[in-house]
């Protein structure tokens, strides 16, 4: 194929594209050369603001496959028939590391899916975790700074990190999983996805139930040895973009198997948990893992800008049957997220292809805005209805009447949640009972993780990681990170404490 023709950003002929145009030889250069004005003027603007978190990542193509049956249970149609393919894509990331920094440490890892379904994008972005390190929004902030450099020294700074973790002991759960050997995954396909926070599901006639979504990888759980992350540091610092990439390449398409816990809004209520507490799991025993599809991805990005760079996950993102729950940092995501897309992308960020909903149509009363480049809505009037029905004698003080009852659709779902709290069987403020100060039960699952899933191997790989990133902070604030963590479990405890006391630490 013949090369293209080099032109300017007006698609005008460039004759000469590697040489300015000069006064004479040899020099100087003359402003009418309007290819080097074009060419300069793009360059200095390329640079977009980066994710504020969630900076460096991954990402691909594919589809997601409905293989059990949940029409019983949710309302959305991407779900509603066994077989039924929804087009998705998927954006791998670490959460905290800037973007020049390698993807074998010890981070979380972001894992976030736009599924294109026929009512809309919903957007599951989640982590590799299945839980964080706070449940309300107003820390997060807080949470991050700790983990940037000093604003001074412009070091990191492990006393913050350590301070801000000891004082909100609902993270020790978070830093167990994060200090366990799964804290370096190799690579984003032998990882397993989570929802973390609690969704709800509505069905067709209105019921919720909550549920909570795992994506296991059919990979096999594999993560990277800490000696050996430190030398691909070095040596291949992109090494999880490079996989990822390279498995697509080769038609070696990474896939996860979907799972849903569901629990009853009466359960929620009964429950030993506090269900809207992303700092805790549903164990599996009281609600096991239900089969619902499978993502697998099949297709690498064309273009790392316009598709990874430029996607923008959010999960107030929701389709009918498919909507937020009282969990707070889920809350307060649906704020940050989207509003963090409007100032990297601007305010038409869902008119950039890869976040547009291509499998629907937009019809709305948003207009104008910078890049407004999806027709704007053409002729139609700019209000939410159309003067032409108005003229035409429409009833729309009816309509504006049956506005007030449930309809499907986002935003109509609150109406669903307004009747189940006034519902008498269901108590719901049971549900919503604040969780702000930590309780003992903050240390229950932590401890559990400790004992029973990790192996003695990994607990002393634990230790060992703990101590040696401790190690490093002033003694008041180890102290009291220990005192966190024999709340857990004492022998925990214990063990880092000798680990701290022994000389090579
Ligand atoms: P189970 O005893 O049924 O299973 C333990 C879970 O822990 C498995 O899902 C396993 O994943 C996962 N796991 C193993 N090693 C690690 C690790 N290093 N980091 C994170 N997860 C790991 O779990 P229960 O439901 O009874 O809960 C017990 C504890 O397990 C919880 O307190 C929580 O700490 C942890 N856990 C629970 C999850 C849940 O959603 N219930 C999810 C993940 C962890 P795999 O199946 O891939 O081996």
């Amino acid at each position: 194929m013949a090369t293209p023709k080099h032109t300017t950003s007006l698609g005008c002929p460039v004759h000469s594209p590697s040489t300015s145009m000069t006064a004479g030889m040899p020099g100087p250069i003359v402003l009418q050369d309007v290819h080097l004005l074009d060419k300069l003027g793009h360059f200095d603007r390329e640079r977009i603001p980066d994710r504020v978190v969630h900076t460096k990542g991954a990402g691909a193509h594919g589809f997601f496959e409905v293989t059990d049956d949940v029409s019983a249970v949710t309302d959305a149609k991407f779900l509603n028939r066994v077989g039924k393919r929804t087009p998705v894509f998927v954006r791998f990331s670490n959460m905290v590391s800037e973007k020049g920094s390698s993807e074998t440490v010890r981070d979380l890892r972001g894992f976030a899916i736009k599924f294109y379904t026929e009512e809309g994008i919903w957007d599951m972005s989640g982590s590799n975790s299945p839980v964080f390190f706070i449940r309300d929004p107003l820390k997060y902030p807080d949470l991050i700074h700790t983990q940037r450099r000093h604003p001074q020294t412009n070091l990191h700074d492990p006393d913050a990190y350590w301070d801000f973790l000891s004082l909100v002991p609902e993270s020790l759960h978070q830093v167990a999983m994060l200090y366990s050997d799964r804290g370096i995954p190799d690579g984003y396909c032998h990882m397993n996805g989570y929802s973390g926070h609690t969704y709800k599901f509505v069905n067709g006639k209105g019921e919720d139930r909550f549920v909570k979504f795992h994506f296991k990888t059919n990979q096999g759980i594999k993560n990277l040895t800490d000696e050996k992350a430190a030398s691909l540091a070095g040596v291949d610092p992109d090494y999880a973009t490079r996989d990822l990439f390279a498995r697509i390449a080769k038609a070696d398409f990474p896939s996860w198997n979907v799972y849903i816990q569901i629990m009853e809004p009466e359960q929620a209520a009964a429950y030993q948990w506090n269900v809207f507490d992303v700092t805790k799991v549903w164990p599996h025993k009281d609600f096991p893992l239900q089969p619902v599809g499978r993502l697998v991805l099949n297709r690498n990005p064309e273009n790392h800008f316009a598709e990874v760079e430029q996607a923008a996950f959010s999960p107030a993102n929701l389709v009918p049957g498919i909507d937020v729950s009282w969990d707070k940092l889920l809350q307060g995501r649906l704020f940050a997220c989207t509003d963090a897309a409007r100032y990297r992308l601007g305010a038409n960020f869902t008119q950039i292809p890869v976040n547009a909903p291509f499998a629907t149509r937009v019809h709305n009363s948003q207009r104008d805005g910078r890049m407004a480049i999806n027709g704007n809505g053409g002729s139609a009037q700019a209000y939410y209805r159309p003067v032409e029905e108005s003229l035409a004698g429409a009833d729309l003080a009816a309509r504006d009447a049956v506005a007030d009852t449930p309809e499907r659709g986002v935003g109509a779902a609150a109406e669903s949640t307004v009747a189940a709290i006034s519902a008498p069987k269901v108590d719901h403020q049971i549900v919503m009972r604040h969780r702000v100060l930590p309780s003992d039960d903050d240390f229950v699952q932590p401890g559990e993780f400790w004992r029973t899933v990790l192996g003695a191997d990994e607990r002393s790989r634990l230790v060992s990681r703990l101590a040696g990133s401790l190690a490093r902070t002033k003694r008041p604030i180890r102290t009291r990170v220990l005192g966190v963590i024999r709340r857990a479990d004492a022998e925990w405890a214990a063990a880092l404490e000798q680990r701290l006391l022994t000389p090579r630490i």
